[in-house]
């Protein structure tokens, strides 16, 4: 016998010996004082009813009599009396004496108590026998619902260093402060510095989160504490929050250590949004739990804890306040060269067929993430078994992809032409901005389909708060909003729906200089903005409703002049840096991302190569 099964036998005795006991008092407390004891006589009222010829049956055991009347009471004969017996030798003289009927009772009290207790034991065994399933399933002890579920790894144990992780170097680099900080916390706290309590990655499912924070404790070589939010909805209420507690306890014993809390949505998600029944209360005093936790320990007392969601914009706002989750790291999609680290890493135990290009694998899988990529070289190595070859070949890694693709669907590579297209335009965007001083600077631009259904995106970078903008700038701010559709016009000679989402946000801009900022001559300084649409530029906004339909209409033409000289001044500006566009969209087509510096660096060249 294990000692699993030792428990669970020792759990066995256990329940049913408390039952036995509960049972047994439940008899001797309750019930029989109920049943008996309730019309209990006297004995001496007994010999009077007898007789006074009032009693007209009697039923003996052994340390009872029960009897019934006769009497003029009709309440009182419908009742059954119960006298305890004392010792009275005359008792059956009394009796025959009186001419009553009597009988004797066996003393065990026959079939029909026995059977009472068959079935008071029924519902007891049922309820064992779920307990005990549940038992050996969850792995975990009944008595210990309230322990955490968090596995203690030790650090060393959870094997994985950064070099498992392919393509996130930016975010490691990040991670690694935290790293340094936890090898040596003596260091930081001697100096007084304070690191982050909380660090939240936030990224599309499946790019190496949960991966990362196992590397994160792998390097620092601390002990790992996880524990999924999905597990913190359990059955019972208040066991969400115990959890919490004891995880946390548990973690200050061991630190320096991490704690980590995947999937953190489940339990975070913002109390005013959350709409699922019946889970609300416990997830609510579990994450109460959580933020006290947090708060209830000093930064630098070596626990850090990480977190993981693909869905940060649901997360409660108290979570992401300062002194919680106050760091934020985006982990995203992986680009070119990063599938081809990640695929190097995946394929370093797989026997490869001489044909096997890596690099033309990362090209034709944008948009995958690691663990779609992952998915592809276990497939391949699949196919490559059922058809008992001892390598992989390249025609394996077609039809893994084939598979996966279909699988995913809305990931479609991107034809090329599609592609090429989706460079110029985001590179549209990008040279407008870089050729207009007055406008934030390109941090990034990549041509990645993105979970949310971007074919790209342009990142800026603001360098400070803006506070006023100019006519000017904001023009300038459009002409880079419309460079992207402009830049289409100028290379295929057409328009594609892709613009839709830069054209909303300019038309919202244009409309707000012309009826909130008074920024035309035609209307004047007047509002003509209703002043319930009143938000950040950009945001819905609603007319007056008394003004006249000229009003209206001019409104319209200044709205429509404004975006069609921004629209000239990017045409202008793309057209006179005809080549610089082309060198970054054909960097774009290669690499899927560039970044600012490097577009700084062909405009000042004029977009020689
Ligand atoms: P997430 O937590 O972001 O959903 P995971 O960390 O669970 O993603 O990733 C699932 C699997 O995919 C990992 O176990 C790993 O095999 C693979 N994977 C994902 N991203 C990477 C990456 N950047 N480098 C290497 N492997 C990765
Ligand atoms: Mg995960
Ligand atoms: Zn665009």
């Amino acid at each position: 016998m294990d000692k699993k099964q030792k428990k669970n036998v020792g759990f066995s005795i256990g329940y049913f010996g408390l039952m036995m006991l509960l049972a047994w008092v439940f008899q001797v407390l309750v019930y029989q004082p109920m049943v008996l004891r309730l019309q209990e006589v006297p004995y001496s009222e007994f010999l009077h009813k007898l007789e006074a010829g009032e009693i007209e049956e009697v039923v003996l055991s052994e340390s009872r009599l029960l009897y019934t009347c006769c009497g003029d009471d009709e309440e009182e004969n419908s009742r059954r009396h119960n006298v305890v017996r004392v010792d009275d030798p005359d008792l059956i003289e009394r009796l025959t004496q009186a001419g009553v009927e009597f009988s004797a009772e066996e003393p065990t009290g026959g079939l029909i108590s026995q059977l009472g207790w068959i079935i008071m034991l029924l519902p007891l065994a049922l309820i064992w026998y779920f307990l005990f399933r549940r038992m050996q399933q969850g792995g975990a002890s009944v008595m210990s619902i309230g322990k955490s579920k968090a596995r203690e790894i030790a650090g060393e144990l959870t094997g994985v260093k950064f070099e498992d992780v392919g393509g996130l170097d930016e975010v490691e680099l990040e991670l690694r402060e935290i790293i340094d900080f936890l090898k040596e916390p003596q260091r930081y706290t001697r100096l007084g510095a304070k690191l982050p309590k909380g660090v939240l990655l936030v990224g599309p499912p499946g790019t190496g989160k949960t991966l990362l924070a196992r590397a994160t404790a792998g390097e620092a070589g601390v002990p790992f504490f996880s524990i999924s939010g999905s597990d913190f909805v359990e059955m019972f209420v208040g066991v969400g929050a115990a959890r919490v507690r004891d995880l946390f306890e548990q973690a200050k014993a061991k630190a320096p250590c991490i704690v980590f809390i995947d999937e953190i949505d489940a339990i975070g998600q913002s109390r005013a949004s959350a709409m699922s029944l019946g889970t609300n209360d416990e997830r609510e005093q579990t994450l109460n739990q959580l933020l006290a936790e947090m708060d209830g320990f000093e930064a630098n007392n070596g626990v850090v804890i990480m977190a993981a969601t693909n869905r940060p914009e649901v997360l409660d706002r108290a979570l992401l306040r300062p002194g919680r989750f106050d760091r934020q790291i985006q982990v995203v999609l992986p680009t070119d060269t990063g599938r081809q680290q990640i695929l190097q890493i995946h394929t370093s135990k797989v026997p490869l067929a001489e044909d096997v290009s890596l690099k033309r694998l990362a090209q034709i899988t944008a948009g995958f993430s690691g663990a779609d990529l992952a998915n592809i070289v276990n497939e391949a190595a699949l196919l490559a078994v059922r058809q008992g070859r001892e390598t992989v070949s390249m025609e394996d890694f077609d039809l893994a992809i084939e598979r996966v693709v279909a699988g995913l669907q809305r990931r479609m590579a991107l034809k090329p032409e599609l592609k090429r297209r989706v460079a110029y335009h985001e590179g549209g965007h990008a040279l407008v901005a870089q050729l207009l001083p007055s406008t934030d600077p390109v941090h990034k631009v990549s041509v990645i389909p993105t979970s949310k259904g971007a074919l790209g995106y342009t990142l800026h970078m603001p360098e400070e708060d803006t506070y006023l903008l100019s006519k000017q700038e904001l023009q300038e701010q459009l002409a880079v909003m419309l460079g992207g559709r402009v830049a289409e016009w100028v290379i295929f000679g057409d328009r594609s729906t892709g613009a839709a989402n830069d054209l909303e946000r300019v038309s919202a801009i244009a409309r707000r200089m012309v009826t909130e900022f008074g920024m035309t001559e035609a209307l004047g300084p007047v509002r003509y903005a209703s002043d319930a649409g009143m938000g950040y530029l950009g945001s819905a906004n609603m007319m007056r409703q008394d003004i006249s339909p000229e009003t209206a209409k001019t409104i319209d033409i200044e709205t429509r002049r404004i975006v069609e000289d921004s629209e000239a001044l990017a045409e202008r500006l793309l057209k006179d840096h005809r080549s610089a566009l082309d060198r970054i969209a054909a960097i774009l087509l290669e690499k899927e991302v560039i970044l600012g510096d490097e577009i700084r660096h062909i405009v000042e060249q004029g977009g020689a190569a």
